[in-house]
Protein backbone atom coordinates (compact mmCIF):
# COMPACT_ATOMS: atom_id res chain seq x y z
CA UNK A 1 0.00 0.00 0.00
CA UNK A 2 1.41 3.46 -0.81
CA UNK A 3 2.47 5.74 2.27
CA UNK A 4 2.53 8.72 1.06
CA UNK A 5 3.06 10.60 -2.23
CA UNK A 6 5.57 12.93 -3.29
CA UNK A 7 5.99 16.10 -6.08
CA UNK A 8 8.37 15.39 -8.51
CA UNK A 9 9.43 19.14 -9.28
CA UNK A 10 9.72 20.41 -5.07
CA UNK A 11 9.75 17.25 -3.12
CA UNK A 12 6.71 18.19 -1.03
CA UNK A 13 4.63 15.59 0.77
CA UNK A 14 1.01 14.88 0.06
CA UNK A 15 -1.23 12.35 1.94
CA UNK A 16 -2.40 9.16 -0.45
CA UNK A 17 -5.51 9.43 1.84
CA UNK A 18 -7.45 11.31 -0.03
CA UNK A 19 -8.92 12.09 -3.95
CA UNK A 20 -5.65 14.27 -5.09
CA UNK A 21 -4.30 15.91 -8.34
CA UNK A 22 -1.07 17.91 -9.10
CA UNK A 23 0.96 19.27 -6.20
CA UNK A 24 0.21 23.04 -5.37
CA UNK A 25 3.33 23.48 -7.50
CA UNK A 26 1.44 22.38 -10.37
CA UNK A 27 4.05 19.27 -10.93
CA UNK A 28 2.64 15.53 -10.94
CA UNK A 29 2.43 13.63 -7.41
CA UNK A 30 4.01 10.04 -7.55
CA UNK A 31 3.41 7.33 -4.97
CA UNK A 32 5.74 6.23 -2.94
CA UNK A 33 5.83 3.07 -0.65
CA UNK A 34 8.07 1.89 2.66
CA UNK A 35 10.23 -0.57 0.36
CA UNK A 36 12.96 -0.90 3.01
CA UNK A 37 9.85 -2.38 5.08
CA UNK A 38 8.91 -4.55 2.07
CA UNK A 39 12.40 -5.35 1.07
CA UNK A 40 12.62 -7.05 4.55
CA UNK A 41 9.40 -9.09 4.36
CA UNK A 42 8.20 -9.16 0.62
CA UNK A 43 9.13 -12.58 -1.00
CA UNK A 44 12.12 -12.49 -3.71
CA UNK A 45 10.71 -11.55 -5.67
CA UNK A 46 7.88 -10.60 -5.25
CA UNK A 47 5.48 -11.43 -7.52
CA UNK A 48 1.96 -12.99 -6.91
CA UNK A 49 2.20 -15.70 -9.47
CA UNK A 50 -1.71 -16.25 -8.63
CA UNK A 51 -2.27 -13.11 -10.74
CA UNK A 52 -1.70 -12.53 -14.02
CA UNK A 53 -3.02 -9.08 -14.22
CA UNK A 54 -1.46 -5.17 -12.77
CA UNK A 55 -2.03 -6.36 -9.34
CA UNK A 56 0.33 -9.20 -9.84
CA UNK A 57 2.82 -6.72 -8.13
CA UNK A 58 0.24 -5.98 -5.69
CA UNK A 59 3.02 -5.29 -2.94
CA UNK A 60 4.05 -2.28 -4.64
CA UNK A 61 0.49 -1.33 -5.73
CA UNK A 62 -2.02 1.27 -4.73
CA UNK A 63 -4.31 -1.15 -2.92
CA UNK A 64 -5.13 -1.80 0.57
CA UNK A 65 -5.48 -5.68 1.83
CA UNK A 66 -9.56 -5.50 2.20
CA UNK A 67 -10.37 -3.95 -1.31
CA UNK A 68 -10.41 -6.36 -4.22
CA UNK A 69 -8.70 -4.97 -7.57
CA UNK A 70 -10.40 -3.75 -10.14
CA UNK A 71 -9.44 -5.90 -13.38
CA UNK A 72 -10.38 -6.67 -16.72
CA UNK A 73 -7.18 -8.99 -16.88
CA UNK A 74 -5.05 -6.28 -18.44
CA UNK A 75 -1.19 -6.60 -18.60
CA UNK A 76 1.28 -9.82 -17.99
CA UNK A 77 1.64 -8.90 -22.25
CA UNK A 78 3.60 -11.01 -24.19
CA UNK A 79 7.00 -10.64 -24.79
CA UNK A 80 7.83 -11.71 -28.70
CA UNK A 81 11.25 -12.67 -30.00
CA UNK A 82 11.92 -10.94 -33.03
CA UNK A 83 11.28 -13.39 -36.35
CA UNK A 84 12.39 -11.62 -39.28
CA UNK A 85 12.88 -7.95 -38.31
CA UNK A 86 15.16 -7.98 -35.52
CA UNK A 87 17.76 -10.89 -37.49
CA UNK A 88 16.88 -8.92 -41.23
CA UNK A 89 19.03 -6.15 -39.00
CA UNK A 90 21.55 -7.71 -37.36
CA UNK A 91 19.68 -7.60 -33.98
CA UNK A 92 19.68 -11.15 -32.56
CA UNK A 93 17.80 -10.78 -29.74
CA UNK A 94 14.78 -8.43 -30.47
CA UNK A 95 11.66 -8.84 -28.50
CA UNK A 96 8.04 -6.93 -28.85
CA UNK A 97 6.41 -6.36 -25.65
CA UNK A 98 3.02 -6.68 -27.15
CA UNK A 99 0.61 -4.88 -25.43
CA UNK A 100 -2.23 -4.65 -28.25
CA UNK A 101 -3.20 -7.71 -26.54
CA UNK A 102 -4.60 -5.79 -23.50
CA UNK A 103 -8.46 -4.71 -22.96
CA UNK A 104 -8.84 -2.39 -25.36
CA UNK A 105 -5.91 -2.90 -26.96
CA UNK A 106 -3.44 -0.53 -25.49
CA UNK A 107 -0.94 -0.12 -22.74
CA UNK A 108 -3.53 2.70 -21.39
CA UNK A 109 -5.49 -0.31 -19.87
CA UNK A 110 -2.45 -0.91 -17.42
CA UNK A 111 -2.98 2.65 -15.61
CA UNK A 112 -7.05 2.78 -16.35
CA UNK A 113 -7.22 -0.14 -13.66
CA UNK A 114 -5.33 1.32 -11.12
CA UNK A 115 -6.56 5.09 -11.72
CA UNK A 116 -10.78 3.81 -11.72
CA UNK A 117 -9.62 1.44 -9.04
CA UNK A 118 -8.22 4.20 -6.71
CA UNK A 119 -10.78 7.08 -7.45
CA UNK A 120 -13.76 4.98 -6.74
CA UNK A 121 -11.75 3.65 -3.45
CA UNK A 122 -11.93 7.20 -2.77
CA UNK A 123 -15.07 8.17 -3.35
CA UNK A 124 -15.06 9.39 -6.94
CA UNK A 125 -18.63 9.03 -8.76
CA UNK A 126 -17.35 9.36 -11.64
CA UNK A 127 -13.98 10.46 -13.98
CA UNK A 128 -13.02 13.21 -16.45
CA UNK A 129 -10.08 13.42 -19.41
CA UNK A 130 -8.84 14.62 -22.21
CA UNK A 131 -7.15 11.84 -24.39
CA UNK A 132 -5.50 11.46 -27.86
CA UNK A 133 -8.33 8.42 -28.05
CA UNK A 134 -6.97 5.39 -26.48
CA UNK A 135 -6.76 6.83 -23.13
CA UNK A 136 -10.06 7.77 -23.47
CA UNK A 137 -11.69 4.40 -24.13
CA UNK A 138 -9.54 3.12 -21.19
CA UNK A 139 -11.08 4.89 -18.95
CA UNK A 140 -14.52 4.44 -20.52
CA UNK A 141 -13.90 0.42 -20.25
CA UNK A 142 -13.00 0.29 -16.34
CA UNK A 143 -15.55 2.80 -15.44
CA UNK A 144 -18.04 0.69 -16.93
CA UNK A 145 -16.64 -2.19 -14.90
CA UNK A 146 -16.35 0.36 -11.91
CA UNK A 147 -20.03 1.53 -12.06
CA UNK A 148 -18.54 5.52 -12.68
CA UNK A 149 -19.80 7.46 -14.67
CA UNK A 150 -17.14 8.95 -17.60
CA UNK A 151 -16.41 12.13 -19.42
CA UNK A 152 -14.09 11.74 -22.29
CA UNK A 153 -12.74 14.95 -24.46
CA UNK A 154 -11.26 13.92 -27.70
CA UNK A 155 -10.34 14.99 -31.05
CA UNK A 156 -12.62 14.66 -33.69
CA UNK A 157 -9.82 13.59 -35.94
CA UNK A 158 -9.60 10.41 -33.83
CA UNK A 159 -9.73 7.43 -35.41
CA UNK A 160 -13.06 5.91 -36.05
CA UNK A 161 -13.21 2.38 -34.00
CA UNK A 162 -11.44 4.55 -30.71
CA UNK A 163 -14.70 6.86 -30.96
CA UNK A 164 -17.18 3.63 -31.54
CA UNK A 165 -15.62 2.03 -28.79
CA UNK A 166 -16.45 5.63 -26.38
CA UNK A 167 -19.83 5.09 -26.77
CA UNK A 168 -19.78 1.73 -26.55
CA UNK A 169 -18.72 1.84 -23.27
CA UNK A 170 -21.60 4.37 -22.47
CA UNK A 171 -19.04 7.31 -21.85
CA UNK A 172 -20.58 10.87 -22.52
CA UNK A 173 -17.97 11.66 -25.35
CA UNK A 174 -16.91 14.90 -26.39
CA UNK A 175 -15.23 15.95 -29.67
CA UNK A 176 -12.92 18.65 -29.99
CA UNK A 177 -11.26 20.27 -33.13
CA UNK A 178 -7.65 20.30 -33.07
CA UNK A 179 -5.65 18.14 -30.71
CA UNK A 180 -5.31 16.65 -27.10
CA UNK A 181 -4.45 20.17 -25.80
CA UNK A 182 -7.55 21.63 -26.99
CA UNK A 183 -9.16 18.45 -25.37
CA UNK A 184 -7.88 19.27 -22.22
CA UNK A 185 -8.93 23.38 -23.08
CA UNK A 186 -12.53 21.65 -22.91
CA UNK A 187 -12.06 19.98 -19.69
CA UNK A 188 -10.51 22.57 -17.53
CA UNK A 189 -13.51 24.74 -18.72
CA UNK A 190 -16.26 22.18 -17.42
CA UNK A 191 -14.77 20.61 -14.87
CA UNK A 192 -16.10 22.47 -11.77
CA UNK A 193 -19.78 22.02 -13.48
CA UNK A 194 -19.41 18.12 -13.87
CA UNK A 195 -17.84 17.48 -10.63
CA UNK A 196 -15.84 14.32 -11.97
CA UNK A 197 -12.23 13.55 -10.47
CA UNK A 198 -9.70 14.91 -13.09
CA UNK A 199 -7.70 11.88 -13.96
CA UNK A 200 -5.91 13.99 -17.23
CA UNK A 201 -1.97 12.27 -17.89
CA UNK A 202 0.12 13.32 -14.55
CA UNK A 203 -2.81 15.10 -13.22
CA UNK A 204 -3.46 12.23 -10.80
CA UNK A 205 -0.66 9.34 -9.38
CA UNK A 206 -2.13 6.25 -10.13
CA UNK A 207 -2.05 5.63 -13.58
CA UNK A 208 1.46 6.11 -14.00
CA UNK A 209 1.08 2.88 -11.13
CA UNK A 210 -0.50 1.24 -13.60
CA UNK A 211 2.08 1.65 -16.23
CA UNK A 212 4.63 0.77 -14.18
CA UNK A 213 4.26 -2.85 -14.62
CA UNK A 214 5.37 -2.74 -17.95
CA UNK A 215 9.02 -2.13 -16.14
CA UNK A 216 8.33 -5.59 -13.57
CA UNK A 217 6.84 -7.52 -15.89
CA UNK A 218 10.02 -7.23 -18.45
CA UNK A 219 12.29 -7.68 -15.51
CA UNK A 220 10.44 -10.90 -14.52
CA UNK A 221 10.27 -12.02 -18.27
CA UNK A 222 14.04 -11.81 -18.60
CA UNK A 223 14.43 -13.39 -15.00
CA UNK A 224 15.63 -10.15 -13.24
CA UNK A 225 17.72 -8.46 -15.73
CA UNK A 226 16.72 -5.55 -17.86
CA UNK A 227 17.39 -5.54 -21.32
CA UNK A 228 20.10 -3.15 -22.99
CA UNK A 229 17.56 -0.89 -24.35
CA UNK A 230 14.21 0.26 -24.39
CA UNK A 231 12.40 1.49 -27.62
CA UNK A 232 9.11 3.42 -27.15
CA UNK A 233 6.86 5.33 -28.97
CA UNK A 234 6.35 8.24 -26.69
CA UNK A 235 3.57 10.83 -26.47
CA UNK A 236 2.76 12.11 -23.03
CA UNK A 237 5.67 9.93 -21.71
CA UNK A 238 4.32 8.21 -19.10
CA UNK A 239 5.38 5.05 -20.17
CA UNK A 240 8.69 5.71 -19.95
CA UNK A 241 8.49 7.48 -16.95
CA UNK A 242 6.48 4.71 -15.23
CA UNK A 243 9.00 2.17 -16.16
CA UNK A 244 12.22 4.03 -15.29
CA UNK A 245 9.87 4.46 -11.98
CA UNK A 246 9.45 0.72 -11.59
CA UNK A 247 13.49 0.40 -11.88
CA UNK A 248 13.96 2.30 -8.79
CA UNK A 249 11.63 0.44 -6.61
CA UNK A 250 12.66 -2.82 -7.87
CA UNK A 251 16.43 -1.78 -6.79
CA UNK A 252 15.14 -0.43 -3.49
CA UNK A 253 13.81 -4.18 -3.24
CA UNK A 254 16.94 -5.37 -4.08
CA UNK A 255 15.29 -7.46 -6.67
CA UNK A 256 17.67 -5.97 -9.63
CA UNK A 257 21.06 -4.71 -9.53
CA UNK A 258 22.02 -0.56 -10.42
CA UNK A 259 21.89 -1.58 -14.17
CA UNK A 260 19.39 0.08 -16.46
CA UNK A 261 18.46 -0.03 -19.99
CA UNK A 262 19.03 2.72 -22.50
CA UNK A 263 15.39 4.76 -22.52
CA UNK A 264 14.94 5.63 -26.12
CA UNK A 265 12.15 8.09 -27.40
CA UNK A 266 10.53 7.80 -30.63
CA UNK A 267 8.40 10.61 -32.01
CA UNK A 268 6.52 11.42 -35.31
CA UNK A 269 7.98 13.94 -37.25
CA UNK A 270 4.98 15.95 -37.28
CA UNK A 271 4.93 16.34 -33.19
CA UNK A 272 8.39 15.53 -31.98
CA UNK A 273 8.75 17.88 -28.56
CA UNK A 274 10.82 15.58 -27.16
CA UNK A 275 13.06 15.17 -29.50
CA UNK A 276 13.24 18.38 -30.25
CA UNK A 277 14.23 19.41 -26.08
CA UNK A 278 16.62 15.90 -26.07
CA UNK A 279 18.48 17.41 -29.20
CA UNK A 280 18.48 21.10 -27.66
CA UNK A 281 19.84 20.10 -24.32
CA UNK A 282 16.71 21.91 -22.54
CA UNK A 283 15.20 20.60 -19.33
CA UNK A 284 11.33 20.91 -20.65
CA UNK A 285 9.84 21.10 -24.23
CA UNK A 286 8.04 23.27 -26.47
CA UNK A 287 4.45 23.07 -27.39
CA UNK A 288 3.87 22.21 -30.97
CA UNK A 289 1.45 24.40 -32.89
CA UNK A 290 0.23 22.04 -35.69
CA UNK A 291 0.61 18.64 -34.63
CA UNK A 292 0.31 16.51 -37.46
CA UNK A 293 0.22 12.13 -37.67
CA UNK A 294 -1.48 9.28 -38.45
CA UNK A 295 -0.03 7.96 -34.93
CA UNK A 296 -2.88 9.28 -33.18
CA UNK A 297 -1.39 8.22 -29.83
CA UNK A 298 1.53 10.32 -30.58
CA UNK A 299 0.01 13.99 -31.18
CA UNK A 300 0.44 15.08 -27.98
CA UNK A 301 2.07 18.83 -28.61
CA UNK A 302 3.50 19.55 -25.21
CA UNK A 303 3.39 17.30 -22.07
CA UNK A 304 3.11 17.99 -18.30
CA UNK A 305 6.00 15.58 -17.70
CA UNK A 306 8.27 16.69 -20.24
CA UNK A 307 10.86 17.35 -17.82
CA UNK A 308 10.95 13.46 -15.73
CA UNK A 309 10.89 12.65 -19.42
CA UNK A 310 13.94 14.50 -20.45
CA UNK A 311 15.63 13.22 -17.14
CA UNK A 312 14.70 9.68 -17.87
CA UNK A 313 16.30 9.63 -21.56
CA UNK A 314 19.67 11.97 -20.22
CA UNK A 315 19.87 9.69 -16.92
CA UNK A 316 19.70 6.14 -18.71
CA UNK A 317 22.06 7.16 -21.23
CA UNK A 318 19.01 6.61 -24.24
CA UNK A 319 18.23 8.73 -26.92
CA UNK A 320 15.16 10.48 -29.15
CA UNK A 321 14.40 9.84 -32.38
CA UNK A 322 11.97 10.82 -35.13
CA UNK A 323 10.24 8.93 -37.80
CA UNK A 324 7.90 10.15 -40.93
CA UNK A 325 3.93 8.87 -41.33
CA UNK A 326 5.37 6.51 -44.26
CA UNK A 327 8.01 5.33 -42.06
CA UNK A 328 6.14 4.75 -38.94
CA UNK A 329 3.56 2.80 -41.44
CA UNK A 330 5.82 1.43 -43.05
CA UNK A 331 7.09 -0.49 -39.62
CA UNK A 332 3.73 -1.19 -38.70
CA UNK A 333 3.48 -3.20 -42.25
CA UNK A 334 6.55 -5.26 -41.33
CA UNK A 335 5.38 -6.12 -38.15
CA UNK A 336 2.04 -7.41 -39.71
CA UNK A 337 3.80 -9.24 -42.42
CA UNK A 338 6.95 -10.24 -41.02
CA UNK A 339 6.12 -10.85 -37.51
CA UNK A 340 2.27 -11.62 -37.73
CA UNK A 341 1.52 -8.58 -34.91
CA UNK A 342 -1.15 -6.61 -36.22
CA UNK A 343 0.05 -3.29 -34.05
CA UNK A 344 -1.18 0.33 -34.59
CA UNK A 345 0.88 2.89 -36.47
CA UNK A 346 2.64 4.13 -32.23
CA UNK A 347 4.72 0.79 -32.51
CA UNK A 348 5.30 0.57 -36.19
CA UNK A 349 7.34 4.51 -35.59
CA UNK A 350 9.81 2.30 -33.07
CA UNK A 351 10.22 -0.48 -36.42
CA UNK A 352 10.79 2.40 -38.04
CA UNK A 353 13.11 3.95 -35.99
CA UNK A 354 15.68 0.61 -35.80
CA UNK A 355 17.56 1.51 -38.37
CA UNK A 356 17.91 5.39 -38.07
CA UNK A 357 19.10 3.95 -33.72
CA UNK A 358 21.52 1.31 -35.27
CA UNK A 359 23.64 3.78 -37.42
CA UNK A 360 23.40 6.61 -34.56
CA UNK A 361 25.00 3.93 -32.22
CA UNK A 362 22.34 4.53 -29.83
CA UNK A 363 21.36 0.88 -30.12
CA UNK A 364 23.81 -2.16 -30.87
CA UNK A 365 23.53 -5.62 -32.71
CA UNK A 366 24.87 -7.62 -29.65
CA UNK A 367 22.29 -5.77 -27.56
CA UNK A 368 19.28 -6.98 -26.33
CA UNK A 369 16.40 -4.63 -27.60
CA UNK A 370 12.77 -4.55 -26.49
CA UNK A 371 10.75 -2.13 -28.76
CA UNK A 372 6.99 -1.57 -27.27
CA UNK A 373 4.14 -2.89 -29.18
CA UNK A 374 1.87 0.09 -27.93
CA UNK A 375 -1.70 -0.66 -29.51
CA UNK A 376 -3.36 -2.99 -32.06
CA UNK A 377 -3.54 -1.80 -35.43
CA UNK A 378 -7.09 -3.10 -35.76
CA UNK A 379 -8.08 0.24 -33.99
CA UNK A 380 -6.05 2.20 -36.80
CA UNK A 381 -8.33 2.26 -40.07
CA UNK A 382 -4.50 4.18 -41.57
CA UNK A 383 -2.75 1.05 -40.68
CA UNK A 384 -5.50 -1.28 -42.32
CA UNK A 385 -5.94 0.43 -45.34
CA UNK A 386 -2.32 0.49 -45.97
CA UNK A 387 -1.73 -3.16 -46.36
C1 LIG B 1 -0.85 6.84 -25.43
C2 LIG B 1 -0.17 6.03 -26.47
C3 LIG B 1 1.22 6.15 -26.70
C4 LIG B 1 2.07 7.17 -25.98
O1 LIG B 1 2.32 6.72 -24.71
P1 LIG B 1 2.93 7.65 -23.54
O2 LIG B 1 3.31 6.68 -22.51
O3 LIG B 1 1.83 8.56 -23.11
O4 LIG B 1 4.08 8.39 -24.11
C5 LIG B 1 1.80 5.29 -27.59
N1 LIG B 1 1.07 4.38 -28.28
C6 LIG B 1 -0.26 4.25 -28.11
C7 LIG B 1 -1.01 3.22 -28.91
C8 LIG B 1 -0.93 5.06 -27.19
O5 LIG B 1 -2.24 4.92 -27.02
Amino acid sequence: MVDHLACTRCGQTASAAELTNTCGCGAPLMAHYDLPALAAHAPHPGADRERTDVWRYHEVMPIGVDETPLTLGEGWTPLVRSQRIGPALGLERLYFKDEGLNPTGTFKARGMAVAVHRARALGARGVILPSAGNAGSAAAAYCAAAGLTCTVAMPESTPRPIIDECHAFGADLHLVAGSIANAGQWVRERIAENGSFDISTLREPYRIEGKKTMGYELAEAFDWQLPDAIVYPTGGGTGLIAMWKAFDEMQALGWIGADRPRMIAVQAIGCAPIVAAFRAGADAAIPVADPETVASGLRVPSALGDFLILATLRSSGGAAVAVSDPQLLDGAHQLASEEGILAGPEAGATVGALNKLLDAGAIARHERVVCFVTGHGLKYPAVMSAA
